[in-house]
Order: C-alpha cells, then structure tokens, then sequence
C-alpha cells in the first residue's frame, strides 16, 4: 500500500492541509480561511475553536478530495503561523481568551518599561529575540492580567498557554498531550536558546507560572498519536516547526551559510548558521532553525516590512495594475527606472535602519517618467530591501552564502528574481513547488517516522528548479539608493 506524509500548514490567513508522497511531491491541498478581528487599533486576534475547526475540515477534505485513508497516512508534522498565542482551561479545553495574533501591538508599553529598566540586553542574550510586543511572552502576561481570575487558575494549574502548533495538538490528541517545539518555543521570549530549555528569570520577570507551558520537543520524532475517535483510527504526530523554520527546511538549507527568502506581504530571510549562534549587530533576531537526532542548528532571521504589499499599493492605491502579476509585464515596457528611486518606507523601515517614521518617498520624476518606470523602480526597491538584510547576515554571521533559495508569491515574478541576483550578485534558485512551509515539515515528519531516511535522501528529491544568474552590475541603483536614503533618516 501507497503511504503519505499529511501536512497540517496553519497559517495567519488559513488552515491548510496537504498531502506528501514519496517523491516530496505535493498531490492535494485544502484550506480554509478564517475570520480576522480587530477590536481595537493595533489589535489582531483569532478564534482559537475556528482555527481547530477549519483545520479538522480541511485534514478531513484533503484525504477525501485524495482518496486517502487514515491507514495510509505515514506520518503528520504541523507548521504553524508563529508567537500567536492561545491560553485555555486544561479541565474544559475552551480557550479563555481569543488567540492574539503576531502582529498584535497592545503590549508595546509594556515592552518600552522593560526596556526602560535595562532588561533588553538580558531578554537578547538569552532568546535571540528583541522586546517587542511581536513575540508570545508578553501576550500571555497580558491574557493572565487582563482578568485577575485567571492568573490565580494559571497558579493552580488550571490553565496551558500554546502557540497554535501546542493548541492544535491538544485537540488532535483530545486534551491528552501539551506540547511544543523548539523553534516555537525560540518565538516566545521565555526560552533560552542556549540551554534549550523555559528560562526561570524571564518568566519571573514576566510573571508567567511555569506549569502554563508546554513540554518541549525536537522537530522530528514521535510527538503523540492523534486520537482514534478523529479521523477513525491513531495516526502518529512526528514534526512540529514554525513556518519560517519550516520553510528554511523545506528549501532543503540543511548546510551553514545556505539562506531564504520568502516573498510575501513582507520578506522573510532566514539563514542557517549552524551550531552557531549568531550575535547580531543589526538588530537581526537568533533563533533555533531545528533540531534532528540531538543536533540542533541555529538561524539568523531578518524580515522586511513592505514587500508583496507593495505591489498591493500600486493596484490598490495607485490604481497603475489590475492584478499583482502584471507589475512584471509593466516593468518591462521600459528598460531603464527612468532616473527613479523608491524608497518603500510604506510602514518605516525595518533591519538594518530601524526607523519607524521614514515615510516613502519617489526621487527623480520628470516629464518624461511613466508607469513602467515606477513599476521597474518598485520592484528594484523590493530586491534591494532583501539585499541589505542579507547583507547585514552575511556580516553579523561572518559567513559568505552562495546562493539565495527563494519562494513566497511575489518569487514568481521572473524579473524581480533576475534583479535580486544581479544585486546579489549570486545565483538566485526557485524551485518548481513553492509550498515551502507545508513541505518542510512534512520532511521533518518523515524524517521521523522512517518515510525518508536521511537529509541525503531528502536531497534527491529536489530536482526542479528555475535559475536566475547575474547578467549586469547595479552598482549606479546601490548608488542613488544610499544617496537619496540617507536624505530621509
Ligand atoms: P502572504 O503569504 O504574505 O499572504 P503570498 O506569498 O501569498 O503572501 O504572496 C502574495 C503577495 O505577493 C501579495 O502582496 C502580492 O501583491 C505579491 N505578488 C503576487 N504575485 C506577484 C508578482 N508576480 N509580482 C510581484 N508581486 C506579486
């Protein structure tokens, strides 16, 4: 009998489920997407039951939409949107409170008094991380303050914080297992990524009990069954890993200095350093990229505000495309930028500037500047974005990368990836299937369940990918972008 690898993709957006065969490739997707609250400016959150729920229908879809039994399912890994973070009563299994999302910002204050005390360089040196409302620490403080009834069950062991990876697993194994997994739990401000374990002195610091959490896990081996009574009869869990994580290891950058990066709404660089741990200078975050058989390897990570949604602003807000793809067709109606500079400062700027008030800007509008210019210049900012946080790796890591793995939607454009490679100046490698994230981690689980044997085995699965060498220097657009950026910070 046929065996598959089921990969659960929880994302911001959705709740995907895909199925894996042998030859890591992907043969059925379902998803689902859910709904987005935002309360109060500055606040996201989700239904942690609609996520369970959306997630089970689209698991229960894929295998039927694939004429799949539950028998024929290897393995599962799940891969998750990070640091949003979910609390439930461990007696009833209900969440206590609505998820609160990444991208939340309600703690930013309470994050500037830590910093006001001096505590960053602690939080740093122990998590990688920075204190910023972006990771789950501050969340949960702030879930357990905002009803003092639930600090006192947190004290008696009553409640169980996860990340939406621990919450789905709890309801997969019917509330008998809380779990997480390293590089979750490296997300989370509270874990020292040195000893690989919860860090006592943070959780003090933050007022967390330490019962709340969840045992912590590697992101390959056997992690739990899912129960009979869900899909008819147990099937074993063996990955958990966060998406970015996942899709490093979806790239298939299993050696030092190998790096991606994922095209989105915003960017997503992550470079694996090895046994490594990378102490930035440019305020990029350290982080666990996983851990296999005992061996953990470390990443550094660096992410660029405005990227895809730049591209979003010119259809939208510009009204010069109908749809994102054609950006590509209108770049190319003009050779040149026409003398342009854009500078895509939409939401400030992120590594290695750090400044949240930078607004955009255009330079070098003239009488005879068209649409393709601005479209050629959009995308050249977007490229040189991702140059200047690679770059900034590349120098915190002291490590030379050789070539730049990429996908996300917006990799699908041929002339951004050809303009990233001749920034670069470094081979830029697309491959064929740029479901990266839901991928990775149904490696990692069939790594852990002997579908595939080793990370060799899972090499010569890679076999198709497009290429993108560079052509042409674009020392004079590094020129005027270093000109005209310094004028506005
Ligand atoms: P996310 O996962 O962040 O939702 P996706 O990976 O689905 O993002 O990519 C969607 C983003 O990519 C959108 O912001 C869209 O504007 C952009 N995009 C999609 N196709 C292209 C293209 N061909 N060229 C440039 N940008 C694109």
């Amino acid at each position: 009998m046929n065996k598959y690898i089921l990969s659960i993709d929880a994302g911001t957006s959705s709740s995907r489920a895909v199925v894996v065969n042998i030859l890591g490739e992907i043969i059925g997707i379902s998803q689902y997407e859910f709904q987005q609250f935002f309360p109060k400016n500055g606040w996201v959150e989700h239904d942690p039951m609609e996520i369970w729920n959306t997630q089970l229908r689209a698991i229960k879809d894929v295998l039927k939409k694939t004429n799949i039994n539950a028998n024929m399912i290897q393995s599962v890994g799940i891969t998750n949107q990070r640091e949003t973070t979910v609390i439930w009563n461990k007696n009833t299994g209900l969440p206590v409170y609505n998820a609160i999302v990444w991208q939340d910002r309600r703690t930013a204050d309470y994050c500037d008094d830590l910093k006001s005390k001096n505590l960053e360089q602690k939080f740093t040196d122990k998590t990688g991380l920075l204190l910023d409302p972006y990771f789950s620490g501050t969340k949960i403080k702030w879930i357990l303050e905002n009803d003092p009834k639930l600090f006192q069950l947190a004290k008696a062991n009553q409640l169980a914080f996860g990340t939406i990876d621990s919450w789905l697993i709890w309801n997969l194994t019917c509330g008998e297992v809380h779990v997480t997994d390293v590089t979750n739990a490296s997300r989370t401000l509270l874990f020292n990524i040195h000893s690989l374990e919860w860090d006592q002195e943070l959780l003090n610091i933050l007022n967390i009990p330490y019962n709340i959490l969840p045992k912590i896990v590697s992101n390959s081996e056997f992690i739990a069954h899912i129960n009979d009574g869900i899909l008819g009869q147990e099937i074993p869990i063996t990955a958990i890993a966060g998406d970015q994580q996942s899709a490093l290891f979806g790239q298939m950058c299993f050696n030092k200095g190998d790096v991606k990066n994922t095209y989105g709404t915003g960017c997503f660089s992550m470079m694996n350093t090895g046994s490594q741990i990378v102490k930035s200078s440019n305020k990029m975050l350290t982080t666990v990229a996983y851990q296999i058989n005992g061996t953990t390897n470390y990443a550094i990570e660096g992410s660029v505000f405005i990227a895809g949604s730049l591209i979003q602003w010119l259809r939208d807000g510009l009204g010069i495309i109908s749809k994102a793809y054609e950006i590509e067709l209108l770049a190319e109606s003009e050779t040149t930028n026409g003398g342009l500079t854009l500078i895509p400062a939409l939401t400030g700027l992120g590594a290695p500037y750090w400044n949240p008030d930078v607004k955009g800007a255009i330079f070098g509008i003239t009488r005879n500047t068209s649409k393709g210019h601005i479209a050629r210049a959009a995308l050249e900012s977007i490229a040189i974005r991702t140059y200047e946080i690679i770059l900034s790796m590349e120098k915190d890591a002291n490590i030379k990368f050789s070539s730049l793995k990429v996908d996300g939607g917006a990799s699908n454009n041929n002339l951004l990836m050809q303009i990233q490679s001749d920034l670069l100046q470094k081979e830029v490698i697309r491959p064929m299937v740029t479901e990266c994230t839901a991928l990775g981690v149904a490696f990692m689980s069939g790594l852990g369940s002997g579908y595939w044997s080793s990370l060799e085995d899972l090499k010569k699965l890679n076999k198709k990918n497009d290429t993108f060498q560079p052509k042409e220097s674009k020392q004079e657009l590094l020129l005027n972008w270093n000109k005209h950026i310094k004028t506005l910070i």
